[in-house]
């Protein structure tokens, strides 16, 4: 198989130096495409052809791609492949065969077909045990067929922790190729369009090989973090509103008799406190304003002096309990700290307090009030609304509760098979929009690259094919099958050449 020039300038390998420490990609369920392996493992040392049922030992190769480093294992399922004219359900029954299963009866296609994950399992599971990222490839050109539906099954039970990138082959025409790979979106996950022979997509599938490596770096970081992290919530709002009261009611009368330090601002006084649900919190204490605000001469000063600490208090905290006055709903100085909060990606919940001060309240009442909120804020249309009445204290655990559900969906992570999912039948439901000069943008695949708050990559032809109004589309899409109730998310559009 020859790999055009091209493509192998784009990697090398390093076939004498290996460590311990680096990555390993399973290039393995490849079993129908030598031409995949040899891509990733120049010097054909994937392609030498056994006999049938010999099983081979797994195959190792270093490869470069961009700034990383990985190792490609290869189980050996290989080389049935190189047969690139034998039909689908030859290739089957040889992968069996090849994977040490030559007692199943040539002639029982079923047999053969359904014992194919427990084979697998035996053979191949170590090399996807010590892998990060699972490379499944299955062929465009025969189409799904009921074992790639078990080994999906299998690799998605098992293995849901790792990063698993479908690999639709044979997808020699790029257009083509999209039709050819939509027939796999039933094994939950996306189907990339490749080709090893021609090169198509290969490049995306190194990239996305890659992104899947840098997801597993960076949530072991995050893991170590994740021990000691306490989200930090603030409570913010303009001056009387009830933020004193809302702050004494969750940590308990003491805690704003105690003075603070001399010298020292109010603001740099935090309490740790532990949810009902044990959830712990910091609380960024924006008490102060009361005081400060007494002290203040003019109303236009203090509630400049407010709006800045507010500021402050955001910056610093995860969760931002916005609380209003239910008389008075959303006034400019609301909406300023709102931007704010969507701005710096924090989460938020919008505290209505003096609900008792509402007048002749009515089943009806909150969702007039709601509606109300919504118009006048709609920079926060996802954050929840809680209805208080901090004087009584009984509404406080409700606060918390919402708080604690909010900083759970601003850490959230979308799977990539949900997350496709959702994307793929957005667009399925509406395309963006053809340009004049019929260009139209195209999605390549999305990864959800963050979390506080979480942030979307879309990997698209070209980014200004993809106007603003279809990124509203695709965030509401996103939101309404997906949640993320309480937290600004993300959405980053990246074009590709
Ligand atoms: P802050 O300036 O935002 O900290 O507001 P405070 O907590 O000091 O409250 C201002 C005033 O509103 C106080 O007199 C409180 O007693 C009163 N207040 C606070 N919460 C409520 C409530 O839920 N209902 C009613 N009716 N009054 C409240």
């Amino acid at each position: 198989i020859n790999i055009p020039d091209h493509l192998l300038q784009r990697f090398q390998l390093l076939e004498d130096r290996m460590s311990v420490n680096q990555h390993y990609l399973t290039a393995l369920l490849g079993y129908k495409f030598v031409s995949l392996c040899s891509f990733f493992i120049p010097g054909n040392r994937a392609i030498v052809v056994d006999e049938p049922g010999v099983t081979r030992d797994r195959l190792y190769g270093r490869s470069f791609w961009g700034d990383n480093e990985f190792m490609v294992i290869d189980t050996g399922g290989v080389l049935t492949v190189s047969k690139s004219q034998t039909d689908v359900m030859e290739q089957q029954l040889s992968v069996s065969t090849t994977i040490g299963m030559e007692g199943i009866p040539l002639a029982s296609r079923e047999a053969a077909v359904a014992r194919m994950p427990s084979m697998i399992e035996r053979q191949a599971t170590v090399a996807v045990e010590e892998s990060s990222v699972i490379i499944f490839v299955v062929d465009g050109q025969a189409g799904l067929n009921a074992a790639d539906v078990e080994i999906g099954d299998w690799l998605r039970k098992n293995y849901s922790n790792k990063s698993i990138i479908l690999a639709v082959n044979k997808c020699e025409s790029p257009r083509k190729g999209i039709m050819q790979a939509s027939e796999f979106w039933s094994l939950g996950f996306t189907p990339l369009p490749i080709s090893a022979v021609s090169g198509t997509g290969t490049g995306e599938l190194l990239d996305l090989v890659c992104a899947g490596l840098g997801k597993i770096e960076e949530s072991d970081a995050q893991n170590k973090e994740e021990e000691n992290y306490i989200p930090s919530i603030s409570i913010v709002g303009r001056p009387n509103v009830g933020k004193s009261s809302i702050l004494n009611a969750l940590v308990g009368e003491d805690r704003t008799i105690v003075s603070p330090v001399s010298g020292t601002t109010r603001d740099a006084i935090d309490t740790e406190f532990e949810g009902p649900d044990g959830q712990k919190f910091r609380l960024i204490d924006t008490a102060g304003i009361r005081k400060r605000a007494a002290v203040a001469s003019s109303g236009s000063t203090t509630e400049a002096l407010s709006v800045n600490r507010a500021f402050r208090a955001i910056r610093r905290s995860d969760v931002v309990a916005l609380v209003v006055e239910a008389l008075a709903c959303i006034t400019e100085q609301d909406y300023k700290i709102a931007e704010r909060i969507e701005r710096e990606g924090k989460g938020c919940l919008i505290v209505v307090n003096k609900w008792d001060t509402i007048p002749n309240k009515n089943q009806q009442t909150t969702l007039h009030y709601e509606e109300d909120v919504r118009l006048k804020l709609r920079i926060l249309n996802w954050a929840p609304i809680v209805y208080s009445t901090a004087i009584t204290g009984n509404s406080v655990d409700k606060i918390i509760v919402a708080a604690s559900a909010v900083e759970k969906e601003r850490s959230r992570r979308l799977s990539t098979a949900t997350l496709n999912q959702v994307v793929h039948e957005a667009l399925a439901f509406k395309s963006p929009p053809r340009t004049r000069g019929g260009k139209r943008g195209r999605l390549y695949y999305c990864t959800q690259a963050a979390i506080r708050p979480p942030t979307f990559v879309f990997f698209v032809n070209d980014a200004k094919l993809f106007p603003e109004t279809y990124r509203r589309y695709m965030e509401k899409q996103l939101r309404s099958d997906a949640g993320f109730t309480g937290t600004p998310i993300r959405l980053l559009w990246r074009s590709r050449r």
